[in-house]
């Protein structure tokens, strides 16, 4: 077994379309998820897996190898089903658009700009291209800009998607010269939930909970209401410049905030024996799986990827791994007796209808995410927990308002 694996990130951007065809885009996703159907109906009626790709392959109308990566994506989520039932049995039925997978330099290419933007060109379906440049926040920009000049970085598959209405493109990057332990080689697992206005972490060994910390930081989600009122008051009197201020000073408000925070977990992770630290994927399961609105909804309204990205960013520069889990259930289960049920959570009050324990939710539901890091990754057991130890919390420091 490896002990080092290398350093992978995802780095996310909008797609800034000139070519004017941003509906063959959209074809094209929708065709990725004819093909996602198609080869999950196939896998679930028994045909060789080795035989799906070339059956599929015949019919769709994308880039050939662009078919085989959804095929192959397809193929992963089954995958993940069998081996851990982590996310449910991937659904055949669902519409709407899909990520287009791509190769770099077959699927899809990047290029420098004379203007220091980023172009791209994306092969939406044979002979027929979709171009324009990337926009998106300067972390995520520089990382990419870098890879595109120097041998640090090396560029990989992408994903072109529909993120609420607007056209994105997700890029993967591997850093040649870092390297990141094994998650599977983790002696302690950290539970990382994260809210509106606090993010709760619980590490779990095989000991039992060896720590909890709850990092409140009520200034961004206040601030965050308090720009979206002023905004909503520019934009009724159509002063788009001061609108687009108005978004730039909450971002960089916010930005700055959660970097602080992220590295405020890297930094208590690091205090535990091989840590490995574990979030929820809301990603996978807004392309994947049929689901609710409540969980729609954090979906759109949360800066939680900002936060999870940055998070494991840094945390992969320390050497130190980090996983995804399925957030199915994990704020509505008894960390002490496993019961499952809606009405155990009243907002942030936690109490078990069957054992009666009592807990802060969010921690509780930042142990259910360790346990469920351990259960996909580890090869030790869930230790028994019969008390939990007091939780801990300190708040990011508040900055006079101007
Ligand atoms: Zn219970």
């Amino acid at each position: 077994m490896t002990d080092e694996q290398a350093l992978v990130k995802t780095l996310d951007f909008q797609l800034d379309i000139q070519s004017d065809n941003e509906s063959l885009l959209y074809d094209a996703t929708l065709e990725a998820r004819s093909v996602y159907n198609e080869t999950i109906r196939l896998a679930k009626q028994g045909v060789d897996w080795n035989a799906i790709p070339d059956h599929v392959a015949d019919d769709a109308n994308l880039v050939k190898n662009t078919t085989q990566r959804v095929v192959a994506k397809a193929l992963g989520a089954m995958e993940n089903y069998y081996e851990y039932d982590d996310f449910g049995q991937p659904s055949h039925t669902k519409d709407g658009p899909y990520p287009l997978r791509a190769n770099y330099e077959e699927g899809y290419n990047l290029s420098l700009t004379d203007d220091g933007d980023v172009a791209f060109r994306i092969s939406a379906k044979p002979y027929n291209h979709v171009k324009g440049v990337l926009k998106g926040s300067n972390a995520h920009l520089d990382i990419l800009k870098t890879a595109l000049e120097s041998d640090e970085w090396k560029i990989g598959t992408a994903e072109a998607l529909f993120h609420g209405g607007s056209a994105e493109l997700h890029v993967n990057v591997t850093n040649t010269e870092q390297t990141v332990r094994d998650k599977q080689d983790s002696r302690t697992v950290i539970g990382v939930d994260v809210n509106e206005d606090n993010v709760s972490l619980t590490a779990l060994s095989e000991d039992g909970v060896e720590g909890t910390l709850v990092i409140d930081f009520p200034e961004i989600k206040f601030e965050r209401h308090r720009y979206f009122t002023m905004r909503k008051r520019v934009q009724n009197a159509r002063k788009d410049s001061i609108h687009d201020t108005l978004e730039g000073r909450e971002e960089r408000f916010v930005r700055d905030r959660l970097h602080k925070v992220s590295r405020h977990i890297v930094e208590w992770s690091q205090q535990f024996e091989k840590p490995c630290i574990v979030f929820e994927d809301l990603k996978e399961m807004h392309d994947s799986i049929d689901y609710g609105t409540r969980m729609n909804r954090r979906l759109h309204h949360l800066p939680f990827r900002a936060l999870q990205f940055y998070t494991s960013y840094k945390a992969s520069f320390d050497g130190v791994p980090t996983a995804w889990i399925n957030p199915e259930y994990t704020s509505q289960r008894c960390p002490m007796c496993g019961h499952t049920e809606r009405a155990n959570r009243n907002k942030k009050r936690f109490k078990c209808r069957s054992c009666s324990h009592q807990d802060h939710s969010d921690r509780g539901a930042s142990v259910n995410i360790a346990v469920k890091g351990i259960k996909k990754h580890q090869d030790w057991n869930v230790p028994a927990l019969n008390s939990l130890p007091v939780v801990r919390k300190v708040s990011t420091e508040r900055r006079s308002l101007s």
